[in-house]
């Protein structure tokens, strides 16, 4: 028989951690959401981490990339950092972090999140125990299994006659608009949940809904599917509360988005754009 085909990704997840962490291990280290960073927003070696006498509460194994295994950790609430370190919010590294390394701390964090609270059943408040077979914890009388949690969510550019329908929700910065976003029901197919969400922010109908792309989105625990959709009926209406302000706009004549290229609805967005000779 043929040797099996290399994993076809560069990280190769896995539960179970070695018997050694083997040279230059890759260690995420958070204190509450926070990654642990030197002053150049690289990532801190295990030397490092060492040196400042910080202990971990838990850790966990990841997987390995490129040969080098990685691991995450959960310090305390109240460690603290040496000079030339600091903890910083993951969304505030997008960009300055290696693209390949945020990814994994956003792997990171939320298994660090799932350890943290699921350590007892939520049935019978018995300590729970960490499988040997899969990323998972078990309480050990009632057999139920936990696994980290994901919440999919859709985003959506929806056009109609060359124009993207972009809106404003109250939590985004001062005069941000970007192309809708909610999360999916239980019961529901991404794409019901493009139609109802559309309809609930703006009271409009969509038809033709698309799959464009996704994106793991790791604050707290989403996993974005980003569709197009296009117009069917209805004018704009909004509440006021999810949403502030709602429009339609040319590729011409476009409000201020997010900046940057790091997001799915940036994606979304420079995908329009470009359709509408106004990307590079
Ligand atoms: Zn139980």
């Amino acid at each position: 028989m043929a040797d099996p085909s290399p994993f076809p990704l560069p990280f190769v997840p896995h539960h179970k951690s070695p018997e050694s962490p083997g040279e230059n291990p890759v260690l995420f280290a958070f204190r509450g959401r926070e990654l642990l960073v030197t002053s150049e927003l690289a990532l801190p070696s295990v030397t490092d981490i060492d040196a400042q006498g910080l202990e971990a509460v838990r850790t966990q194994y990841l997987g390995h990339l490129d040969g080098r295994h990685c691991y995450s950790a959960e310090l305390p609430g109240d460690a603290a950092t040496a000079e030339g370190f600091r903890f910083a919010d993951l969304r505030t590294l997008f960009g300055s972090l290696d693209e390949m390394m945020h990814a994994l701390a956003g792997r990171a964090v939320q298994i660090v999140e799932w350890d943290r609270t699921h350590q007892f059943c939520g049935v019978c408040a018995e300590p729970t125990e960490l499988s040997e077979t899969d990323r998972s914890r078990s309480c050990p009388k009632c057999k139920i299994p936990t696994y980290p949690r994901l919440a999919p969510a859709m985003i959506v550019a929806v056009e109609k006659d060359n124009q993207i329908l972009l809106a404003r929700s109250p939590h985004f910065p001062a005069g941000i608009m970007s192309v809708l976003a909610g999360f999916v029901e239980p019961g529901e197919s991404a794409e019901e949940a493009v139609i109802r969400e559309v309809h609930e922010e703006t009271s409009i109908v969509v038809k033709d809904v698309e799959y464009f792309a996704s994106q793991a989105w790791p604050f707290p625990n989403s996993l974005m599917l980003g569709f197009r959709a296009t117009y069917d009926a209805g004018e704009i209406a909004i509440d006021g509360e999810e949403i502030v302000e709602a429009g339609w706009f040319a590729a011409d004549a476009m409000p201020t988005a997010f900046p940057g290229n790091v997001s799915i609805s940036q994606w979304l967005i420079r995908d329009f754009l470009t359709r509408n000779g106004q990307g590079e």
